[in-house]
């Protein structure tokens, strides 16, 4: 069996140094090794997850699995998280072939079934995974700090589950999203205006990206243009005043004006790209996968005559709760707005029903 990785990676000063360089490089993959982690005293019936090797995720659940007797093999995703990776084609079949075969798992317990993170849907096609492996895949919850309610409560059911985009989170990913406005017009302020100039825009734009996060679901326009446009118009015509009203030169006024007014539209434009509630729909503003496995503007549509009565497999795994049973037991896309295109559904139907 090859020799396990250390379990427990995420606590203490090095912990929280890696949590926050992840924090605002969170745009770049953050790779840990591949390979299987060992919690407690694990026998031949216990549990074995499977994770990204993205290094802020697998310490996010060993934080959780330490409480149990289990194995989790990371599988070689690139160092990207769990649903970028996946519905960008880079955690699928061929990466959970490789995590069972670099842990050796095979030979650690008697069962076969391997627990997946729900995220891990548009891109792994349990068939193909049982055909190639003789593993059966359980999709968990979609939230880790969900899974011990599932595992006391559910484990193995698939049971429906939407994604949410928290408070805290948002405020975790508008500063990620800062390092782009940040570097892309702090550098050019700080050459024209002087260093005082550059870390005023530098700062200016990882306040704006966090208040915008905060902001994000009640903004009143739809993601993209129609939110960048407003805002970029706003945070121009605020900055020119404020020159001007402290006594700034023509030069100032535009400077500022033009600033801003790009620093809204960068913000407005890159942060529906972190939100998982819209994430797949900006392909075009996607850094890591700009093409993902559905194309753009993808909606699922489902062959009724093949769709099986009694089976609500696409109902529960969409991430949205865009996709409903009819009267006739036949699944539909309830929701087309609410779709993400993320390809769930498609990949995750028993007889490949929906396309
Ligand atoms: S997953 Fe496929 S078979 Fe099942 S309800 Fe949806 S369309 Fe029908
Ligand atoms: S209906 Fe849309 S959001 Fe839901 S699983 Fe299918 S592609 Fe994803």
């Amino acid at each position: 069996m090859p020799p396990a990785a250390p379990a427990v990676t995420h606590r203490g000063v090095g912990g929280g140094v890696r949590s926050a360089a992840q924090l605002v490089f969170r745009s770049f993959p953050f790779p840990t090794e591949p390979g299987l982690r060992v919690f407690g005293t694990p026998d031949r019936s216990s549990p074995v997850f499977v994770t990204s090797n993205f290094d802020y995720t697998v310490r996010l659940v060993s934080r959780v699995l330490e409480n149990y007797d289990c194995y989790l093999l990371v599988a070689p995703t690139g160092g990207v998280n769990v649903w970028c990776a996946s519905a960008g084609g880079h955690f699928g079949v061929d990466e959970v072939e490789a995590a069972i075969k670099l842990s050796g798992i095979g030979d650690l317990v008697d069962h076969h079934r391997l627990v997946l993170p729900r995220l891990t849907a548009p891109g792994v096609d349990p068939k193909e995974v049982r055909s190639r492996t003789g593993w059966r895949v359980v999709f968990g919850p979609i939230d880790i700090d969900e899974l011990p309610g599932w595992l006391d409560e559910s484990f193995p059911r698939l049971v429906a589950d939407v994604v949410t985009f928290p408070v805290a989170r948002r405020v975790e990913m508008g500063i990620g999203a800062g390092l782009w406005p940040a570097g892309l017009l702090g550098v050019p302020a700080a050459i024209i205006g002087g260093w005082q100039a550059g870390l005023l825009t530098a700062g200016l734009a990882y306040v704006l990206s966090v208040l915008f996060a905060v902001a994000y679901p009640r903004l009143p326009a739809a993601p993209g243009l129609p939110q960048a446009v407003p805002l970029a118009g706003v945070l121009g015509v605020v900055a020119a005043a404020t020159a001007w009203g402290s006594g700034g030169t023509v030069f100032d006024i535009v400077f500022w004006a033009v600033t801003l007014a790009l620093m809204g539209l960068l913000i407005g434009l890159d942060f529906p790209s972190w939100s998982p509630t819209d994430v797949c729909k900006q392909q075009l503003l996607c850094f890591l996968y700009p093409a993902t496995l559905a194309p753009a503007g993808f909606l699922p549509t489902v062959d009724e005559p093949a769709c099986v009565d009694g089976c609500d497999i696409c109902v529960k795994i969409c991430p949205k709760g865009a996709m409903t049973l009819q009267d006739n037991h036949k699944a539909t896309l309830l929701d087309p707005d609410g779709c993400l295109s993320c390809f769930a559904c498609v990949q995750q139907c028993p007889v490949d029903a929906i396309s």
